[in-house]
């Protein structure tokens, strides 16, 4: 309204439906004599012939009323493309909130409106304030409304579950899963033994080193037990020789992995396990960070193996 648009960015679609509506034609030739009577004088008309209150009707449901729905309309692209969530892309601005939804009579679901733009809706949950939604609806039922569009439930979900994996990823990213196996040093079996005797608190499970120094005395099971593993492979006391241990056990001796056996036996492992579980596979997100779901640790085994001289 204030600044004049670029004549090249205006988006083109076509209108012939509402060309064809002579209702929408005569109003849209007699715009300036439609808001002049029906915004101003149809309301001073209503005031004073009804209670002679002329300048009341012209001030306050007049004047101030144009004002206040104006300001709320241009809230949809103002409020609407700045306060609140994107549940569906966050790569444009437009948002979805509740005091939106209350001040422009439903265009809250903004985010949504612009992913799926021809959806008659701009909320989709039913608890969700869409008056406007509402009255379409009802205009359905009476006949006045037809051809309502909607888009299909599966491709709504998909945006919603492909913009709820970003989100995951994102989280993934600020969490320490330990340094990835590839970039750890490659140590011998013999100087892995030597470097535990030595006092260093190593401990391989499924051919990655781990060293529990800090952890000896937070351990649940206790300092005997996992001083116990200490210098050998502890694969299978890790994975239920012993205790078979929680998903974040897993998770939070992958913190600890400091190096990987030469030889060792996490390719076997993750071989047979894959081939035992086709979902176990190395997944990355759209990072390029591996996930690394619950159950599918480098260190978890998938039945227990006979302990047995690594060497
Ligand atoms: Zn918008």
């Amino acid at each position: 309204m204030l600044l004049k648009q670029n004549p090249k960015r205006i988006g083109r679609t076509d209108i012939s439906d509402l060309n064809d509506d002579p209702v929408v034609v005569w109003q849209h030739r007699n715009y300036i004599k439609c808001v002049i009577f029906m915004g101003m004088i149809f309301p001073t008309l209503v005031t004073g012939l009804g209670w002679g209150d002329w300048w009341g009707g012209f001030i306050y449901a007049g004047i101030l009323r144009i004002f206040v729905v104006q300001q709320a309309t241009f809230c949809v692209n103002s409020l609407a493309h700045w306060l609140g969530d994107q549940p569906f892309d966050d790569r444009n601005s437009p948002r979805d909130h509740v005091v939106t939804a209350l001040v422009t009579l439903g265009e809250g679901y903004h985010n949504f409106h612009h992913e799926f733009p021809s959806d008659y809706r701009n909320a989709i949950e039913w608890h969700q304030y869409d008056p406007t939604k509402w009255s379409i609806w009802v205009w359905k039922q009476l006949g006045l409304a037809y051809d309502l569009k909607q888009f299909k439930n599966n491709e709504i979900e998909k945006g919603r579950l492909q913009q709820l994996q970003k989100k995951l990823d994102q989280k993934r990213q600020t969490l320490d899963w330990g340094i990835p196996l590839e970039q750890l040093p490659i140590i011998d079996w013999e100087d892995y033994v030597s470097r535990a005797k030595d006092g260093q608190a190593l401990i391989a499970v499924a051919g990655v080193v781990h060293d529990v120094t800090a952890f000896i005395k937070e351990h649940p099971g206790g300092k005997a037990l996992i001083s116990s593993g200490i210098g050998k492979d502890s694969t299978a006391i890790f994975n239920g020789g012993v205790y078979n241990h929680s998903n974040a056990a897993h998770n939070l001796l992958s913190t600890m992995r400091v190096g990987v056996l030469r030889g060792g036996s996490e390719v076997e492992i993750w071989k047979r396990a894959q081939r035992e579980n086709k979902d176990i596979s190395f997944v990355s997100d759209s990072a390029g960070k591996k996930i690394i779901r619950a159950g599918s640790q480098v260190t978890r085994i998938a039945e227990p193996v006979a302990s047995a001289d690594a060497a």
